[in-house]
């Protein structure tokens, strides 16, 4: 019966035109919807970029799985609670969904889930576990299957780390977030560099024994947004093996559109640091409000401000021009709120990425390592080092 539904998977791979690429995206919003909405992974949402009809669509083999704890929860310190709550729906829909999808816990997991026709699912955290970083709850949250966790808070500033888009308190990273670094390092999780400030990236890198992993965004020689990475901090990162994922989206690679859509004012600077404020609202209350922003809806652009999908290769060849095709990876933020290249709707729309690269005339060896084995080798490196 397993064996069956399997060939049938790869037989509907082979008629969606796949190869045996290893395709792996490094951003992909999972579980927030069903968590506020309900439903399952494995529905077909006409109204969203990602489930896994539309994952398997796009012939990916494996993404990281991102939990988000959206801004809010912080207030009253329900930053762990949420986080919680978020794994365990997230861990009951990948078990009941057993026969397409399996969560990987390390670099040898995605091979074999790869060859078996099903897709890996690496648990990542976007936004915080705890904004005092404490290293019990980061072992706690690793026992669960947590294996790539952002730095900072999203877009705020914790205890121990400033984000990109929050006034500065620590100017990087303080004693306390090298402390997280190293216990991350020491139990062979991915650190994710993405928010981060300039000063956070740079520091963390060096600090970092591990290669680190600035997930999604684009670049600053691009689009002149903090959100997106420095030349410098991306050299950094690149010197210690990390890599760099192109988000989808117009805000951080369009020049055009972002020129357009700020009018004077740019992306970031959401809120003063400290986020410890407090509100009146229960945690039960906070998910009636975070329901509203379900689905998401990314932002109409008319079509003369928006990019072709080649637009992102602009970004992909600038970093490989800085820091080398080994580097460079795919983190799409479907279901972030990406708004995205004309003709491109959903996840299940990769391939235009991959036909963009080849039209481009990017050799096979290129294309097979930003699409997938750069990523796959950071979490190798990470989650399988030799001590
Ligand atoms: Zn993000």
């Amino acid at each position: 019966m397993r064996e069956a539904f399997v060939l049938s998977i790869l037989l509907m791979s082979a008629c969606f035109g796949q190869t045996d690429r290893f395709v792996m995206d490094g951003h992909v919003h999972m579980i927030n919807r069903q968590f506020y909405l309900g439903g399952s992974i494995s529905d077909s949402y006409p109204d969203g970029q990602v489930d896994l009809p539309r994952i398997r669509k796009g012939g990916l083999s494996a993404i990281f799985f991102s939990l988000f704890i959206q801004e809010p929860y912080y207030t009253n310190r329900y930053e762990s609670k949420q986080t919680l709550r978020l794994m365990d729906l997230a861990i009951r829909q990948i078990q009941q969904n057993h026969e397409q999808i399996e969560i990987a816990y390390n670099a040898s997991d995605l091979d074999r889930i790869h060859k078996e026709g099903k897709v890996g699912a690496f648990l990542d955290l976007e936004g915080s576990f705890d904004l005092d970083g404490d290293l019990g709850v980061l072992r706690d949250m690793y026992r669960l299957g947590l294996r790539s966790a952002m730095l900072v808070a999203h877009n705020y500033t914790n205890e121990f780390a400033d984000s990109c888009c929050a006034p500065p308190r620590w100017h990087g990273i303080n004693a306390k977030g090298r402390e997280v670094i190293r216990e991350m390092n020491r139990l062979g999780m991915v650190i994710n560099v993405a928010h981060g400030s300039d000063e956070t990236i740079q520091q963390a890198a060096e600090a970092s024994t591990d290669p680190v992993l600035y997930s999604h965004g684009g670049s600053r020689a691009i689009v002149d947004t903090g959100r997106n990475i420095t030349d410098e901090a991306a050299r950094k990162v690149a010197a210690k093996g990390g890599v760099l994922g192109v988000q989808f989206g117009n805000t951080f690679n369009n020049p055009v559109y972002y020129a357009w859509v700020q009018k004077g004012r740019p992306y970031g600077n959401f809120a003063p640091a400290p986020v410890h404020f407090s509100s009146p609202d229960t945690i039960e209350q906070l998910d009636r409000k975070m329901a509203k922003g379900y689905p998401g809806r990314p932002a109409e652009i008319p079509d003369e401000y928006r990019m072709d999908v080649d637009q992102l290769l602009v970004t992909l060849e600038h970093w490989i021009s800085v820091v080398g095709e080994d580097h460079v990876a795919l983190g799409s933020d479907f279901d972030g709120g990406p708004p995205l290249a004309k003709g491109m709707q959903d996840i299940g729309d990769y391939p235009k990425v991959i036909a963009a690269m080849q039209k481009r005339g990017w050799a096979e060896g290129r294309i097979r390592k930003v699409a997938g084995l750069n990523l796959l080798r950071l979490i190798r490196d990470v989650t399988e080092k030799k001590n």
